[in-house]
């Protein structure tokens, strides 16, 4: 028996051929990215900033204006795609970035650009 799962896009139920499958069909499965690349076309300069304007960003609210945005994407796809997820949980984001080798090894991830606190 063949479990149905629905289309993290449309919603429509989809029988899973294959393990993990979410899009009933690649339209779905391209809206879908289009939207992430979109999305984080918009992110990379604001993150960017934020990383390497420090000072700047904070005095702007930066890291503040992000998460409105991400609240503002979260409503629309609320609106839009209720009851489907529209990110990936953070094991498969960061298993994705690891397999691809964008992912930096190391413990250190970023240079205090500032004194610390005593
Ligand atoms: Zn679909």
């Amino acid at each position: 028996m063949t479990k149905l799962h629905k289309c993290q896009e449309c919603g429509n139920p989809i029988s899973a051929r294959r393990a993990g499958q979410e899009f009933c069909a690649a339209p779905c499965r391209q809206t879908f990215n289009n939207r992430r690349m979109q999305r984080g076309a918009e992110l990379y300069d604001l993150f960017r900033a934020l990383r390497r304007e420090r000072s700047t960003a904070s005095e702007m609210n930066l890291w503040t204006q992000l998460c409105r945005l991400e609240l503002q994407w979260q409503t629309e796809d609320d609106q839009q795609r209720p009851g489907r997820r529209s990110y990936m949980p953070p094991q498969k984001a960061l298993t994705i970035l690891k397999d691809k080798g964008s992912l930096p090894r190391g413990e250190v991830l970023c240079k205090a650009t500032r004194p610390r606190a005593a």
